[in-house]
């Protein structure tokens, strides 16, 4: 799909005042640095209103931005993904926004709110030439920090340069439809998605800004900084894996092992069970960001995934 067909006829072209662009078309943006430039990073909180990491680091950026503490030289916007899950303190209202960019169903509250974004990021996509997009997420089991990227050569540099998290995942086309991520593509933007360890880590803003930090340092946007966030500590040697399925749930979905992230699970192990079947692995594979209560209303319960 070219990029030129799949804007909406009301998005002029070339850079409109982008203040009253992002002001006008949204709920939950704003603007942290407006800039003359062809590159716009947009950093996303709270797509699970249940994960508050993001959306402090959005606070925190915007205030580095303000004080001069931070001179980008790029325009930056934040987004709060879903405020009305974010005021509910609930991981979605009625589906999985983070799975519903063309895929979710008509009349729901993250259909909406999926249509709103993506007018939303065409329309950047369109006043601004590069889109970056720094999806900030956190998990329920464990402390777990993740990188994640589209499985492409030039997504597996973007994040190698990007973050220094040594878990990386990489998501090839297909296997997880109807992600912010995968939206963030097809437009011809850039996207990293990060977990940013446990729902209550208090270092989440930290890794969060890290990454921030990171991304705008890569883009040759920050030259002039008196804060760092860089030099977080993360466990591990570096390693890949890449997603192979998502664990659709059904009523009564129940793990039956013990869960966490990069738990082996070896071919023909029943891991969990609902009112339609029980789920084997298929192969020997690793469970990653397994959810702690899974909704039988959400798209997966978590995911398998191959060692690279
Ligand atoms: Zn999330």
């Amino acid at each position: 799909m070219s990029e030129e067909r799949s804007l909406p006829p009301e998005v002029p072209s070339g850079q409109p005042d982008t203040k009253e662009l992002v002001v006008a078309m949204i709920d939950g943006a704003r603007v942290i640095r407006d800039a003359q430039s062809d590159t716009c990073l947009v950093v996303i909180g709270g797509v699970h209103g249940n994960e508050p990491a993001g959306m402090r680091a959005i606070v925190r950026l915007a205030t580095l931005v303000e004080s001069g503490d931070w001179k980008p030289t790029c325009a930056i916007f934040g987004l709060v993904g879903h405020p009305q899950a974010v005021a509910a303190n609930a991981r979605f209202i009625t589906e999985n926004l983070n799975r519903a960019f063309g895929h979710a169903t008509v009349g729901t509250v993250e259909h909406a709110r999926a249509e709103e974004i993506s007018l939303w990021l065409r329309a950047l996509k369109a006043a601004y030439r590069k889109l970056y997009v720094l999806d900030l997420h956190s998990v329920s089991v464990g402390d777990t920090r993740i990188a994640i990227v589209n499985d492409t050569p030039g997504r597996r540099a973007l994040v190698d340069a990007v973050s220094s998290i040594p878990l990386k995942l990489l998501a090839p086309n297909g296997v997880v439809p109807g992600t912010l991520l995968g939206f963030v593509e097809e437009i011809g933007g850039a996207a990293i998605a990060i977990e940013c360890g446990n729902h209550e880590s208090p270092l989440g803003e930290t890794v969060a800004m890290e990454h921030a930090e990171r991304m705008l340092e890569h883009l040759g946007v920050l030259s002039t900084k008196r804060t760092s966030f860089i030099g977080v500590s993360y466990e591990g040697k570096s390693r890949t894996y890449a997603l192979i399925e998502a664990i659709k749930p059904a009523v009564g979905f129940t793990w039956t092992i013990p869960i966490s992230s990069e738990l082996f699970v070896p071919e023909g192990t029943v891991f969990a069970t609902d009112s339609t079947r029980e789920h084997v692995a298929p192969t020997d594979c690793y469970l990653m960001m397994p959810s702690k209560e899974p909704l039988s209303t959400d798209y997966d319960a978590g995911f398998l995934a191959a060692r690279v």
